[in-house]
C-alpha cells in the first residue's frame, strides 16, 4: 500500500483478503490459537518463528488494524493497545527505567502528566519538563546523561499548543535518544511526526481515529529510523539479552525496524496485558476507514466556529492555531497545511459563572469529558475536570475559569454557530 495516498490507505490499508475471504476485517474472537506439535508452538514462544498463540500478546484483528496504522504513519511496524494512556506507558517505559530520566513537553494531556509526574515517578523515573515554546538552549538544558528520550503532543490537549517537531527531534538526536511524538489530535492525516524526525508515534485512537466514541483504544508506532545499536550502552534493555526469551537480543534479532514493536509486545504486553479487543479493534478500523474525510470536516467546523467567536463582543480570547491570529499559526502551517483539528478553546466575559451559564443554554454541543467525535461536545473544565481547584491554581493549571473546550464535531457549520450564537444571547 505504501506507493498510495494517505486517503486510500485510510480505506483499503492493513488488510487485503484473498480469493473468496471476507472483504471486512474478520473478528476473531478467539483467545487462542491450535498447533499439530508442541515444537510448532515451542518455535513461538521462543520467537524463533512469528504467529498466534494467545490474544494477550498478538490477535490477526488487532494486527491488521496496527498495520493500517502504521501505513498511515509511515512506519516500519505498530502495536495496538487497550488505550491511550498504555500506549504512551508502554512506548516510554519500553526504553526507560528505574533511574533512568526523560524530557517532556509541559503542555501534554493531563492523563499523560500524571502517567509520568506521579506513577511513573513511583517507579523511579524521573522527567524534565519543558515549555513547546522553549529556546533549543533551554531544551538542550533539560538533558542529563541518564535521558533516555525526548516526549511531546503535535498538538496539545487541552493547551491546543503546536510542536515545533524538528526542533525537539533535533536536540533528541544530538543527545543520542529518541522523539517519541503522540499525534492524537493532528492523526496522520494531517500531519505525519516521522517526515519531521520523530522516531516513535503514539495515539489515542479514542479520539479521531475511532471518531464516533465508540471504543477506547491506543497505537504505537515504530518509524524504524533509530539506531540503538548506535547508542547501545543508553538501551541495555534493546541492546542485551532478554533472559526471558533464552537471551535474544531485540535490536540484532529484529533489526531497527521490529526491534522496539517486538519487545513492547514480548515483554511489555506479555507482561501488563493492556490488550484491546478484537471487537474493538473492528470498531476502529470503520472509523480509520472516513478517517481523511472526517478530518477535513472537523477542521473546516472548527476555523469556521473559531472566526465566528474572535469576532463576537462577548468572548474575551480564542486558542486556535488555525486562526491567522494564533501565536503557532507559523507553526500550524509548517506541519498541518491542511488544517490542524476540531478542537477550540476560549473564554467567555465574565468568568467562571458566565461560562457555565452559556453552556447550560447550548443546545447542540453536548457536555462531556470527550472530544473528537462526531457530535461536537465541550467541556467548562473549571466545574468540571479541574473543579478542585481554586481560581489562582487554575491559573497555575494554565486552565482559566472562563474556558470552554469545544470539540466541534460533523454537523453543518451554520448550525453550530446558530447554536454558540443564541447561548451568548442569553448572557
Ligand atoms: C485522550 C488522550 C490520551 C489518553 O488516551 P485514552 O485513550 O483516553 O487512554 C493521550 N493523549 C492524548 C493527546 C489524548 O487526547
Amino acid at each position: 500500500m505504501s506507493n498510495y495516498k494517505i486517503e486510500t490507505k485510510c480505506v483499503q490499508g492493513g488488510y487485503t483478503p484473498g480469493n473468496g475471504e471476507p472483504r471486512q476485517i474478520p473478528i476473531v474472537q478467539s483467545t487462542t490459537f491450535r498447533y499439530e506439535t508442541s515444537e510448532d508452538m515451542g518455535k513461538l514462544f521462543d520467537l524463533e518463528a512469528s504467529g498466534y498463540f494467545y490474544s494477550r500478546l498478538q490477535n490477526p484483528t488487532c494486527d491488521a488494524v496496527a498495520a493500517k496504522i502504521c501505513e498511515l504513519e509511515g512506519g516500519s511496524a505498530a502495536m495496538l493497545t487497550s488505550s491511550g494512556q498504555a500506549a504512551n506507558f508502554y512506548a516510554v517505559f519500553n526504553i526507560a527505567n528505574c533511574g533512568d530520566h526523560v524530557v517532556s513537553s509541559s503542555t501534554i494531556y493531563g492523563g499523560t502528566y500524571n502517567l509520568f509526574a506521579v506513577t511513573m515517578k513511583k517507579m523511579g523515573i524521573d522527567f524534565t519538563f519543558v515549555t513547546p515554546d522553549c529556546t533549543e538552549e533551554e531544551l538542550a538544558a533539560a538533558f542529563r546523561p541518564n535521558t533516555k528520550a525526548v516526549f511531546g503532543e503535535t498538538i496539545a490537549n487541552p493547551a491546543l499548543t503546536v510542536l515545533d517537531i524538528e526542533k525537539f527531534a533535533k536536540a533528541a538526536h544530538a543527545h543520542g535518544v529518541p522523539l517519541i511524538i503522540d499525534n492524537t489530535f493532528a492523526t496522520p492525516v494531517n500531519c505525519r511526526p516521522f517526515e519531521w524526525g520523530a522516531d516513535i508515534v503514539t495515539h489515542s485512537t479514542t479520539k479521531y481515529m475511532d471518531g464516533h466514541g465508540a471504543a477506547v483504544g491506543g497505537c504505537i508506532v515504530d518509524s524504524g529510523n533509530f539506531d540503538w545499536l548506535a547508542h547501545r550502552e543508553k538501551f541495555p534493555g534493546l541492546c542485551t539479552p532478554d533472559d526471558s526469551y533464552h537471551g535474544i537480543v531485540y535490536a540484532e534479532k529484529f533489526g531497527q525496524d521490529g526491534a522496539f514493536i517486538y519487545k513492547a509486545t514480548a515483554q511489555l504486553m506479555r507482561d501488563f496485558g493492556s490488550t484491546p479487543a478484537p471487537q474493538s479493534a473492528f470498531l476502529l478500523n470503520l472509523g480509520l476507514e472516513s478517517l481523511h474525510v472526517r478530518m477535513e470536516r472537523h477542521c473546516a467546523n472548527a476555523l469556521a466556529v473559531a472566526k465566528f467567536l474572535e469576532a463576537h463582543e462577548k468572548i474575551s480570547w480564542v486558542t486556535y492555531a488555525g486562526l491567522e491570529s494564533s501565536p503557532y499559526y507559523a507553526l500550524a502551517q509548517k506541519y498541518m497545511p491542511n488544517g490542524t483539528c476540531g478542537v477550540v478553546s476560549f473564554g467567555v466575559k465574565g468568568g467562571r459563572k458566565a461560562a457555565e451559564k452559556f453552556m447550560k443554554h447550548l443546545k447542540l454541543a453536548a457536555i462531556e469529558t470527550h472530544v473528537a467525535d462526531a457530535r461536537t461536545c465541550c467541556l467548562h473544565p473549571a466545574s468540571a475536570t479541574h473543579r478542585q481547584m481554586n481560581d489562582e491554581e487554575l491559573i497555575a493549571a494554565g486552565v482559566s475559569g472562563d474556558l470552554v473546550r469545544l470539540s466541534c464535531g460533523l454537523e453543518n457549520a451554520d448550525d453550530l454557530i446558530a447554536d454558540l450564537a443564541q447561548a451568548l444571547e442569553s448572557l
